[in-house]
């Protein structure tokens, strides 16, 4: 049974590592910013919610994402193997996955904060493929699999991301806590690269 569940500021490479996790590991990958950044496009009364919040760099509503979570996990699918990316992070959110469906595993990606800066400032992503890269990395601003051109997250301007990692302090970061008080908190660390950071994480997977 692997219910995996990623810690980490904004940044610390969450959708990065899943995305190798999930190419290596049977998971049902679950996240958060995904699923509200697909309903925005799709334009549905959750994304026009969704957005306001975003923008601003805001968590939303504890109870809004908390339903949207249980209504993915009570399918057969993600009983004993999922990977929740971006949840919870608010005290409230990891009681309710407790009750819910406990995690086996929560590993939390540490980062230097001023690391954080720069990589949300440069990330860009594909919003065909949904891969995410580094502009330090890249020739130009297509995407390398899509061809297609790469974007700037609106949440990624500077004033945006400061705010977000406000956030992080105050309602996310007392998760570490509260996951270590259960005995259940795996440190990673987050800053080498992707591969490095995975190969940490795998070693404790069944
Ligand atoms: P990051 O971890 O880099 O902030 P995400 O894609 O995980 O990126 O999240 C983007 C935004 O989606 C957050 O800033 C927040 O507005 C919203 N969001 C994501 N997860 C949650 C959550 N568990 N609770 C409330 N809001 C969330």
């Amino acid at each position: 049974m692997n219910k995996i569940v990623l810690l980490g500021a904004p940044g610390a490479g969450k959708g990065t590592i899943s995305e190798l996790l999930i190419k290596n590991q049977k998971l049902v990958h679950i996240s958060v910013g995904d699923i509200l950044r697909q309903n925005i496009k799709d334009n549905t009364d959750l994304g026009k919610l969704a957005n306001k919040y975003m923008l601003a760099g805001n968590l939303l509503p504890d109870d809004i994402i908390i339903k949207l979570v249980e209504h993915r996990l009570s399918c057969k699918d993600c009983k004993n193997n999922f990977l929740l990316d971006g949840y919870p992070r608010t005290i409230k959110q990891a009681e309710a996955l407790d009750k819910f469906n406990k995690p086996t595993y929560v590993f939390n990606l540490k980062v230097d904060i001023n690391v954080v800066i720069e990589r949300l400032t440069g990330r860009r992503i594909c919003n065909k493929c949904n891969s995410i890269f580094h502009v330090k990395n890249l020739k130009n601003e297509i995407c390398p699999s899509c061809d297609c051109k790469l974007n700037k997250r609106d949440d990624d301007k500077y004033e945006v991301v400061k705010n977000r990692i406000d956030v992080y302090f105050k309602e996310t970061a007392p998760l570490i806590d509260y996951y270590k008080n259960n005995k259940q908190l795996i440190e990673i660390n987050a800053l080498g690269n992707p591969n490095d950071v995975y190969s940490q994480i795998e070693k404790f997977l069944k």
